[in-house]
């Protein structure tokens, strides 16, 4: 029995360099993939109670998408292109949390720019490239 658990032992090790040899320089998971993969695991669940075969159809579709997408993102080599998508849903979550702000894209440079809401019609400058714009708050 002993020299079974050393086996099986032995063998998890194997598993485990072999894995990690296969995801050496690949880029992991992370938020955004978390979020692909619980939407992907939502539509399935969803797609059980619907009774319209197409419907059905389009929602196994949309699920195994989804979950090749993380899949995808998860062995990409690509880790820098990978961040970057993270970083930017990191982004979009913050501004869609913050209630009290409100972004703008600089029309020159493309600086975001955040001011408060409800001030009505303001000049805004951009602080990196000094642009004045008017936008509604
Ligand atoms: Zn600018």
């Amino acid at each position: 029995m002993n020299g079974f658990g050393n086996w099986l032992r032995q063998l998890g090790t194997k598993f485990r360099v072999g894995f990690a040899r296969f995801m050496a320089g690949r880029y992991g998971t992370d938020k955004l993939n978390t979020v692909i993969l619980t939407a992907g695991v939502l539509v399935c669940v969803v797609s059980i109670f619907v009774r319209s075969p197409l419907v059905d159809l389009a929602l196994t579709f949309v699920s195994y998408g989804l979950m090749f997408w993380a899949m995808f993102r998860t062995f990409s080599r690509n880790t820098y292109k990978r961040y970057q998508e993270n970083r930017r849903f990191l982004l979009m979550m913050d501004r869609l949390k913050d209630r009290e702000h409100r972004y703008f894209d600089c029309p020159r440079c493309h600086q975001p720019v955040r001011v408060p809401k409800g001030k009505g019609k303001i000049a805004i400058t951009c602080p990196k490239c000094r642009e004045k714009f008017i936008k509604k708050t």
